[in-house]
C-alpha cells in the first residue's frame, strides 16, 4: 500500500504553534497551587499528545521508501530550510577511513561529509563492495534527543530527528522528513589499518565543513558560504555541529579547532583509556538539563562559547568538559553521590593544562565545619547541603597538594585489562583511597575520613599498610 507520510499525520506546526501560544500566555495574577498544578498537568498532557504524534510520524518516515517521504512542515523551522536554488550535488565523493577513532563502547563514529540532505529529498549513495563489507551506514540528522516532556514549550519537533540506514546494496536511496547533516557511520569493531573507502553521494547540498589538518584556510573561505544550514568543525578526536550562521564569520577555524583537539586529547590523557572521539551537537531542546553526555554530547547551552575562541580561552568551557568527564565515568568506578563530582576532574584539567587558568575559580558559600563530615555524607553528592562543588573539594585539595598524578594513576588503573569495578560504594571508596594514597606517597585516610567518604575499616587498614605518612588538607572538615 502506498503510504503518503506527509498526509498521514497532522501538521505538527499547528500543534507546536498552539503549544507556543499556551506557553507564552501571560499569567499576571498569582495562581493558587492547585491551579498551577492543573496548568502543569494540562501542559504535560498536551506535550504527551505532541510527542505521540511526532513518534508516529517518525515511525512512518523512517520505514517508508525514500520516494514516499515528504518534508515535514516544521523542518523548515528546525533543523532548517535549504534554499531551493542551492545546487543538489551529483556523485559527490566522500572518503572514510574504517580505522578512525571511535566512541566507546558500541556507538558508531559519525564521519562528517560536508553534505546536507534537504528535508524530503532523495539522497542516493553508490556503495562499492568494500563499503558494504565494512558494514557502513548513512545517517541523516544530528539531533538525536527526544525533547524534555516537561518543557514549558517545545522549541522543535520533540523526538529524535536522526536516522541511519545500512549501506547494504550497490545503490542505496534514502530520505529524511526533516533533513540534516549527512554522516557515514563507521561501526565498531574497528578495522585497524583498513584501506580508506570511497563513496559517491547524490542529491545533497554542500554544507560548511572544516577538518583540522585537512581543510586549508583558503578552502574554508569557500566552504563556509556553502548553503547547508548546519556546519561541522572537526579535528581527529572531536567534531562540533552548530548552525552554519555561527561559523560563517570565522575567518580561519584552525586555532579554534586546535584548542578543541587539545581538549579532547587531554580528556583522554587524564582518562587513561582507549583513544576515542567526541562529538558535540548544539540542540535547542534536549531531553534533560543544559547538556548531557554520550555520543554525541548534546548541548542546549553553550552555543555562544562553543565556537568562540576568546570565550573558550577565557575559561567558558566547564559544561563541555563536564560532559566529556561523564563519558570517562564508564566502567562503574565512581561511587554513589560522586557522579556529578568526579566528571569535574576533566574541566579542571583542561582549564589548568590547556588554558593555564586556575583549575577551579567559582566562589562557594561554605564554611568549613569544626567536626569531620559524618561517614557517608559526601556520598549524598550534596554534603552538608552545600552542593557538588563543595563535594569536589575533597579532590581539589588533593590536586592542590599532589598535582594530577594521583588522578592519572587511578584512572589508568580502571582502564587496565581485567579491571572490574568494586561491587559496593564502600569498596569503590577503598579502591580510590588506596590508589590515590600510593600515587600521592601519603596515606590519605585522614583526608577521606574528614570528608565523610564511605571507606571501610579494611580500606583504612590497606592504606595504613602502605606505610606512608598520614595526610589531610588543612581545609578539610574537622579540627
Ligand atoms: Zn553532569
Amino acid at each position: 500500500m502506498m503510504h503518503d507520510v506527509r498526509r498521514s499525520f497532522p501538521p505538527l506546526a499547528v500543534l507546536l504553534a498552539s503549544s507556543l501560544a499556551m506557553a507564552q500566555a501571560p499569567a499576571p495574577v498569582p495562581t493558587p497551587p492547585d491551579a498551577r498544578a492543573a496548568a502543569q498537568a494540562a501542559r504535560e498532557a498536551a506535550n504527551a499528545k505532541l510527542v505521540d504524534e511526532a513518534k508516529a510520524h517518525r515511525a512512518a518516515w523512517t520505514k517508508a521508501p525514500a520516494d514516499e517521504v515528504r518534508a515535514h512542515p516544521d523542518a523548515a523551522q528546525f533543523p532548517g530550510a535549504v534554499p531551493a536554488e542551492a545546487p543538489r550535488l551529483q556523485h559527490a565523493g566522500v572518503i572514510v577511513s574504517p580505522d578512525i577513532n571511535r566512541w566507546r563502547p558500541k556507538a558508531a563514529w559519525w564521519h562528517p561529509t560536508g553534505l546536507y540532505a534537504p528535508a524530503g529529498e532523495v539522497i542516493t549513495i553508490d556503495v562499492p563492495e568494500p563499503a558494504r563489507a565494512a558494514g557502513l551506514s548513512i545517517r541523516i540528522g544530528a539531533h538525536k534527543d527526544n525533547s524534555n516532556p516537561k518543557a514549558s514549550k517545545f522549541r522543535r519537533t520533540p523526538v529524535n530527528l536522526t536516522h541511519a540506514w545500512p549501506l547494504n546494496a550497490e545503490q542505496v536511496r534514502v530520505a529524511s522528513a526533516f533533513g540534516g547533516p549527512v554522516y557515514v557511520e563507521v561501526p565498531r569493531p574497528a578495522s585497524p589499518g583498513g584501506e580508506p573507502i570511497s563513496l559517491r553521494i547524490s542529491g545533497a547540498v554542500a554544507a560548511p565543513l572544516f577538518v583540522l589538518g585537512v581543510t586549508t584556510p583558503e578552502q574554508w573561505q569557500a566552504a563556509r558560504a556553502a548553503p547547508g544550514p548546519w556546519a561541522e568543525l572537526a579535528s581527529p578526536h572531536i567534531a562540533i555541529t552548530v548552525p552554519s550562521d555561527r561559523v560563517r564569520s570565522i575567518e580561519d577555524p584552525t586555532e579554534l579547532m586546535t584548542l578543541w583537539e587539545r581538549g579532547a586529547v587531554l580528556v583522554h590523557e587524564l582518562g587513561g583509556g582507549e583513544f576515542t572521539s567526541e562529538r558535540l551537537v548544539w540542540d535547542p531542546a534536549i531531553s534533560a538539563g543544559s547538556m548531557h553526555s554520550g555520543h554525541p554530547i548534546m548541548c542546549q547551552g553553550g552555543l555562544d562559547s562553543i565556537v568562540d575562541l576568546a570565550k573558550l580561552k577565557g575559561g567558558d568551557v566547564w559544561g563541555f568538559f563536564h560532559e566529556m568527564g561523564h563519558n570517562q565515568q564508564y566502567g562503574g568506578w565512581t561511587p554513589k553521590g560522586q557522579g556529578e563530582v568526579t566528571c569535574n576532574w576533566f574541566p579542571m584539567y583542561f582549564r589548568a593544562e590547556a588554558l593555564g587558568l586556575p583549575p577551579f575559580d567559582r566562589a562557594e558559600k561554605w564554611t568549613r565545619p569544626e567536626t569531620p563530615m559524618p561517614r557517608g555524607e559526601i556520598g549524598t553528592g550534596n554534603p552538608g547541603g552545600a552542593g557538588h562543588f563543595v563535594a569536589l573539594r575533597i579532590w581539589r585539595q588533593i590536586h592542590a597538594q599532589f598535582g594530577w598524578e594521583p588522578f592519572r594513576a587511578f584512572l589508568r588503573s580502571v582502564r587496565e585489562p581485567g579491571y572490574v569495578a568494586p561491587a559496593t560504594d564502600e569498596a569503590k571508596w577503598d579502591d580510590m583511597l588506596v590508589k590515590f594514597s600510593r600515587a600521592a606517597g601519603h596515606d590519605l585516610s585522614p583526608h577521606f575520613v574528614a570528608w565523610g567518604a564511605e571507606v571501610s575499616d579494611e580500606g583504612l587498614n590497606r592504606a595504613a599498610a602502605l606505610g606512608l605518612p598520614p595526610w589531610k588538607h588543612p581545609g578539610a572538615p574537622g579540627p
